[in-house]
Parts: structure tokens; C-alpha cells; sequence
């Protein structure tokens, strides 16, 4: 896909899939022009359909952005695992 199609692509998508709230960071972070936090954040309203509590209570625990997810104060070392999330044994205490 060249670059052309690629904005294309990206365009239909923030036309039709993308919430009208969402489509300004959405856009920045595909032009390269949202800063390193607003990239994040776009990743994350992608990644949950936009839903803003689900990144709040994300589980992806694994994910590299987890630390870094907006709409949480949860940052250091204070993680708290939902009661049904599921730690590999070499990891329990
Ligand atoms: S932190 Fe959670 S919501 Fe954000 S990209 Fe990773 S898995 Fe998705």
C-alpha cells in the first residue's frame, strides 16, 4: 500500500468508524504531528472501540502502553489486578 492509498484508508476510517470526539487526536497521531501522550492515547480509544472506562480498566496487563494508558491515575508501582485477572504461577507471590 502506498502512501496515498495508506490516507485514504485512514481517512475512510476517521469519516466512518471514527467518533466525531475522537477524530482530531485520531488524525494528529496519523499525520505525525500528536506528540508521544496523544499517540498513546489514540492507540488506546482504537484499541477498546473508543470506550473510555474499558481503557480505564484495561487488563492487557502484557501491553507495553499499559503504564502509560490515559483516563487512569494509576501510575509507580500501586497496580491492582482485577479479582478474574490471571497471573502466570511464576509471577504470584
Ligand atoms: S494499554 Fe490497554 S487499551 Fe491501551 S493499547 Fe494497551 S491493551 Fe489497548
Amino acid at each position: 500500500m502506498n502512501e496515498d492509498e495508506i490516507k485514504i484508508y485512514q481517512n475512510h476510517h476517521l469519516e466512518n468508524e471514527v467518533n466525531i470526539s475522537h477524530r482530531g487526536i485520531i488524525a494528529r497521531a496519523y499525520s505525525g504531528t500528536a506528540s508521544p501522550r496523544q499517540a498513546i492515547k489514540a492507540m488506546c480509544l482504537e484499541c477498546v472501540g473508543e470506550i473510555r472506562a474499558d481503557i480505564t480498566s484495561c487488563t492487557g496487563y502484557l501491553c507495553p502502553l499499559w503504564k502509560f494508558r490515559p483516563y487512569t491515575k494509576q501510575r509507580g508501582n500501586d497496580v491492582q489486578l482485577s479479582d478474574n485477572a490471571t497471573v502466570p504461577v511464576e509471577f504470584e507471590s
